[in-house]
């Protein structure tokens, strides 16, 4: 490796620092609009130190794809709809991904002479970024609805062993005859793409987002090896920071839905057989009845899940939540680790309306607090709250942590209809005494309520 001037060390060095600060700005909801702004300047000036090494080629082509990526993504994330957003970060995954292997397939075109070393990390990077490149590109399919179906071979495991061995195999054939030939290299790309492919087809909706997170994860790593290939130390740490979060971020999702990791990627999710069977029937209530349980209740927890966000309710929801406290109410959201479709999902949410961060609580925070509820509220939650997953072994969502929402004294539950979950699963807490259903849109129940809350003064 070349060695490079000071000021481009320092812009690379000062990018990473800025990165690192930006993640850990992200860990709390208060501070994660500086962390995301931060690690966008430290971006900026690892791009802008690039720029500025000597005897650089091809700068049009670099400003070119800068100005198409860059418009791309301004366009779209600016379109972007929050219950969208699991699909956006999955598509600009797999770019990243895509990026590694692009980086790795010009090293080994080149046929430049390096160290085992550095031959062995841009193979690595080269599997691990074509494989998050096709998967992540599948998990977008999936998301946006544009494939429908989960795509399951016979004898799937095998044939994702097979391919994987395959892949490998190829890869130790590209360092022990580095530099390898052009035949071998687009092989070698061609199994590892395929793999990406293979590997996500089969599963299932329900468990794509912590895919995309192991996916995330992926990129992370497979940019850290590019960055060791190309001396880019912005890239190693950013590689390496991502490739931490999302590791993290995978083991705590897959914590939460009670999955394995090892089930989420090889073990199809199976719709639930009979199950227990659940007594009881759904009882109405209207907004006006709801309002008044509320309204002359001292503790409120309101849980709030994927319906809101579809019904961008969440505005309507703080006001309530300011009227009921204003007539003393004590009113407080309970979190489910995957409520909604990604992790922090409902805390944007919440944040976006101004809900104060003191008044949201966690599921391990919270759970001891239901049983001295005057009122659960749920909205647009559905999983969550279900209590077979304590019970039902036939379910499959059982083991899942849930938020116990049943042992308030009173339940109530907005949304549409008799929809099922994202598991398809039907819930067991709307069929019980303490539990009443407000059929309708979120958005404009809480308006209704809001309006029954101010009539009663
Ligand atoms: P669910 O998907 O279980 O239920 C959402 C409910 O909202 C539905 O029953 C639906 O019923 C109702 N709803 C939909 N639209 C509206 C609307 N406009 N107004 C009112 N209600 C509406 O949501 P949860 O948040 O409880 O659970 C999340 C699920 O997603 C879990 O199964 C979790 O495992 C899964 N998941 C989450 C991830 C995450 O990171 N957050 C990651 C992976 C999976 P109806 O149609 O009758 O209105």
């Amino acid at each position: 490796m070349m060695s490079l001037p000071l000021y481009v060390q320092g812009a690379w060095f000062l990018g990473a620092l800025l990165f690192i600060f930006g993640l850990k700005g992200m860990s709390s909801p208060a501070s994660a609009r500086k962390g995301i702004v931060l690690a966008g300047y430290g971006m900026l000036i690892a791009i802008a130190g690039t720029f500025l090494v000597p005897g650089l080629k091809n700068l049009a082509l670099m400003v070119a794809a800068l100005g198409l990526g860059g418009a791309a993504a301004w366009i779209s994330g600016k379109k972007v709809k929050m219950t969208d957003m699991p699909q956006m970060v999955a598509i600009y995954n797999g770019m990243g991904g895509g990026a590694a292997a692009a980086i790795a397939a010009i090293e080994f075109a080149k046929g430049d002479a390096h160290s085992t070393v550095t031959t062995i990390l841009a193979v690595l990077g080269a599997l691990i970024g074509a494989v998050s490149f096709t998967g992540s590109c599948v998990a977008w399919a999936k998301l946006q609805g544009v494939l429908k179906k989960a795509i399951r071979l016979p004898a799937q495991n095998a044939v994702n062993v097979i391919l994987a061995l395959n892949a490998i195999g190829l890869g130790i054939a590209m360092v022990a005859f580095a530099p390898a030939k052009p035949e071998l290299i687009l092989f070698f790309f061609a199994i590892s793409l395929i793999l990406g492919l293979i590997v996500t087809l089969p599963i299932g909706g329900a468990d794509m987002p912590v895919v995309i997170s192991l996916f995330n994860a992926f990129t992370g790593l497979a940019v850290g090896f590019e960055g060791y290939v190309l001396g880019n130390p912005a890239l190693i740490i950013a590689g390496i920071v991502v490739g931490a979060a999302g590791t993290l971020l995978t083991q705590l999702m897959a914590k939460a839905m009670n999955r394995p990791l090892s089930n989420i990627l090889f073990t199809p999710m199976v719709a639930s057989g009979p199950g227990e069977a659940i007594s009881g029937s759904m009882k109405e209530v209207g907004p006006i009845d709801a309002a008044a349980m509320m309204r002359y209740a001292s503790k409120v927890i309101i849980v709030p899940g994927y319906g809101m966000a579809v019904a961008h309710a969440q505005h309507k929801v703080w006001e309530m939540t300011s009227i009921l406290e204003e007539a003393g109410v004590e009113v407080k959201f309970a979190i489910h680790p995957v409520a909604g479709r990604m992790p922090g999902h409902m805390n944007v949410l919440l944040a976006e309306a101004g809900v104060p961060y003191d008044k949201i609580f966690d599921l391990e925070e919270i759970n001891g607090e239901f049983g001295q509820a005057d009122v659960a509220l749920i909205i647009g939650a559905n999983d969550v709250v279900n209590p077979s997953a304590r019970t039902d072994k036939a379910s499959s969502i059982y083991g899942m942590p849930i938020l116990n929402a049943d042992q308030a004294q009173n339940v109530i539950v907005i949304k549409r209809g008799k929809g099922t979950g994202y598991s398809g699963v039907e819930n067991a807490l709307f069929y019980t005494d303490n539990c009443r259903m407000l059929y309708g849109d979120a958005q404009p129940m809480a308006g209704e309520i809001i309006q029954h809350l101010k009539a009663m003064g």
